[in-house]
């Protein structure tokens, strides 16, 4: 069920204790603002989630809200998590679904990065 992204932000949601260690993950990185893990449920040979470190829960919220050292620490470590993958040089895609229409699952923000192999068309066309 996609979430309500203009719902205030739920403390119990499974990224936020994934975050708190309470449930199991793939790290890939941190740092004092982000998260990064592999994705149960990989759509690509290369999927990883990337979330902040704060209480947001979409891509909406975290813009409208966040600091301006958690936006600038988030999207460089969005990259920097990109370039250890070794993901540069035969390119990425990143995508964060927000709200209904783009079907978004889980309401703490998180940015995917998918790659490792050609990506296909940017978007699903009927
Ligand atoms: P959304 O549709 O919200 O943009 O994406 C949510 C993503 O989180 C999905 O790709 C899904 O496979 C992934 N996911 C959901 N639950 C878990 C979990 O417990 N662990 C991990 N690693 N990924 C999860």
């Amino acid at each position: 069920m996609p979430i309500d992204p203009t719902l205030p932000y739920d403390d119990d949601n499974i990224f936020a204790r994934i975050l708190r260690g309470e449930i199991p993950c793939q790290k890939v990185y941190e740092d004092d603002w982000a998260f990064a893990f592999e994705d149960i449920n990989p759509q690509a040979k290369v999927h990883t989630l990337v979330i902040p470190k704060g209480r947001y829960v979409s891509w909406d919220d975290f813009s409208a809200r966040a600091s301006d050292a958690e936006i600038v620490g988030f999207v460089r470590a969005v990259g920097e998590v990109a370039r250890r993958k070794g993901l540069v040089e035969p390119g990425y895609r990143l995508l964060a679904n927000i709200g209904a229409h783009a079907g978004q699952e889980v309401p703490h923000l998180h940015v995917h990065i998918f790659g490792g192999e050609p990506l296909g068309p940017m978007i699903w066309k009927r």
